[in-house]
């Protein structure tokens, strides 16, 4: 395993984290005054310069700052983050609150350590899954899926013409007319619906009709007879197992579908006898995952980009591999030097690296996917709310929170939607009102006092750091597998990266903590519409 692509980047890390904390440092230092707040950031900024001095470990680092530092002082992860990443800004940034709720013997200290994932611990991950998807791209049967995509190229950008195109993502499926226009350019129409749980977990037949249901209503509404011969581009995001562009077997459902009769069985053609039923002349020609959508899509304006994220309802990625490094393509590999890789990194599941805390296993369990799915559990937007209110629910137990009272609402499975968390971190009003109105509209929580809004979001910040610094340490593990540190695009798509505060900045931080200075060779981009436009183009690409 070649830990010298890494090594050298966490040895400049070293030297700049340090130059950096002592510049921080010195900073804060000098600008000591009487204000209890300042004096607290000061004492832990020298602190943590007099740990830097002394140790090595990022996790002795936050322990020395604790143990210097002022005892009523409280380093947040995101201060760590800032402090370990050598930010001047960022440490200026962040606050270092004195929570009077931090009971030393109380739970929000166990939370606080089960929850940070050090920077060693985050680099263990890179090397473990780097070897993972190594052994996934030998043979099949391993953690990490690693499946061909059958995607040999990536766009030119002068592609042109109006191709249709499906996605379904998790939470909404979407038909969308797509009009490639050249020199990267696109226009897209749309319709999206909402998939129901009914859907979701009734029959794969069912489903599929309203597919075809929505494709026919959509080309109405814009003047398409449905009738017309067109091609097709399918973005269907689950673990599938593609044995040609057009055809491709559903291996296992997840993001909490988990429809009859699909299992095994080629999603194309049940797509095609769906649409041919309504009376459609309409064929899938394109199986895409929504990830290959995404850096297909993105490619087309941006030809740097090698990967594709989804941060939405389900986590996944797909980068460029070369095909001499896919032992296990039995395909034709005359005239191919690269294929496009889904990784399907929501199965990552190293119970050694991982940081699973009771909440994270009690949600596995009582999730309809037991024991599968474990990383995509801990980062993605089905399920940071449900960590969230497991944890509520334990500290309203413990009589921590909410003066003990319980609400039926705080009790119901999937009541507390990310979404809630998002609304909560941002909101930065005194009294914390946004998240006083969250709780009591959405988990009908009432009478909340100022700490117990505190508490809600502290929650919050831990349960989204861990999200994004574990996802941050999986895209570190592609480029490493790929060895473009010295320059990639990652287009990143999904509610979560997008509208999520901080998010973004959390990942870049723990970017840099992993790759040191050529964290700013990567670059991480917003992606929209990218697996509708991806999978129209990849259709294109096919037509080509
Ligand atoms: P899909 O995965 O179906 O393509 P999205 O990318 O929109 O759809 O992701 C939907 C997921 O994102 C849901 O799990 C939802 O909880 C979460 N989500 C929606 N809005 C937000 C938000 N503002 N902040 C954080 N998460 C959000
Ligand atoms: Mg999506």
């Amino acid at each position: 395993m070649p830990t010298s692509t890494l090594d050298t980047p966490l040895f400049l890390f070293g030297l700049t984290t340090g130059v950096a904390l002592a510049a921080a440092s010195q900073f804060f230092i000098n600008s000591l005054t009487r204000s209890q707040s300042q004096r607290s950031l000061a004492a832990t900024a020298a602190a943590a310069l007099l740990a830097q001095q002394q140790l090595e470990e990022p996790e002795d680092l936050v322990a020395g700052a604790l143990k210097h530092g002022n005892p009523s002082t409280h380093l947040t992860p995101s201060g760590r983050d800032a402090a370990l990443s050598g930010s001047l800004p960022a440490l200026r940034r962040q606050s270092w609150s004195v929570p009077s709720f931090v009971a030393a013997d109380g739970t929000l200290p166990r939370l606080e350590m089960e929850f940070t994932v050090s920077s060693k611990k985050l680099q263990t991950m890179v090397r473990h899954m780097v070897n993972e998807m190594r052994k996934g791209l030998e043979s099949d049967g391993h953690m990490l899926k690693m499946i061909p995509s059958y995607v040999v190229a990536r766009p030119a950008g002068d592609e042109t013409g109006s191709y249709l195109a499906l996605d379904l993502g998790g939470s909404n499926f979407r038909v969308c007319m797509v009009e490639l226009r050249g020199q990267g350019q696109t226009a897209i129409r749309q319709s999206k619906h909402m998939v129901s749980d009914e859907l979701k977990t009734g029959s794969g037949e069912a489903l599929f009709d309203f597919f075809a249901t929505c494709i026919a209503d959509f080309l109405k509404s814009i003047g398409i007879d449905p009738k017309e011969k067109r091609a097709l581009g399918f973005t269907f995001s689950f673990p599938v197992e593609q044995n040609a562009i057009d055809h491709g077997t559903l291996m296992q459902w997840n993001k909490g579908f988990a429809c009859s009769g699909v299992l095994g069985v080629d999603v194309v053609n049940l797509l095609n006898k769906a649409m041919k039923k309504a009376g459609m002349n309409i064929t899938a020609t394109a199986l895409v995952n929504d990830t290959v959508g995404t850096l297909v899509s993105h490619a087309y304006r941006d030809p740097q980009t090698f990967v594709g994220v989804i941060l939405g309802t389900g986590t996944n990625a797909a980068y460029v591999e070369r095909i001499a490094d896919i032992p296990k393509w039995t395909g034709d590999r005359k005239n191919i030097t690269d294929m496009v890789v889904n990784t399907e990194w929501g199965a990552y599941d190293e119970q050694s690296i991982l940081p699973i805390t009771s909440y994270d296993q009690a949600l596995d369990r009582a999730s309809n996917n037991p024991r599968k799915q474990i990383l995509e559990k801990m980062i993605s937007g089905m399920y940071l709310g449900e960590i969230v209110r497991y944890i509520l629910v334990d500290l309203v137990s413990t009589g921590e929170l909410c003066r003990g009272i319980f609400t039926p609402k705080l009790q119901t499975p999937y009541a507390f939607d990310t979404a809630y968390m998002s609304r909560i971190e941002r909101d930065h009003s005194l009294e914390l009102s946004d998240t006083k109105a969250v709780l009591e509209n959405m988990l009908d929580v009432h009478n909340t006092t100022v700490q117990d809004r505190r508490i809600v979001k502290h929650v919050c910040e831990l349960v989204g750091i861990r999200a994004a610094r574990l996802s941050a340490a999986a895209v570190a593990a592609i480029i490493t597998k790929m060895k473009r540190l010295d320059a990639c695009t990652v287009a990143i798509d999904g509610s979560v990266y997008e509208h999520y505060p901080h998010f973004a900045n959390r990942m870049r931080d723990a970017l840099r903590e992993l790759l040191g200075i050529m964290a700013e060779n990567i670059v991480l981009e917003q992606a929209r519409d990218g697996s509708g436009q991806g999978a129209a183009l990849i259709a294109a690409l096919h037509a080509k």
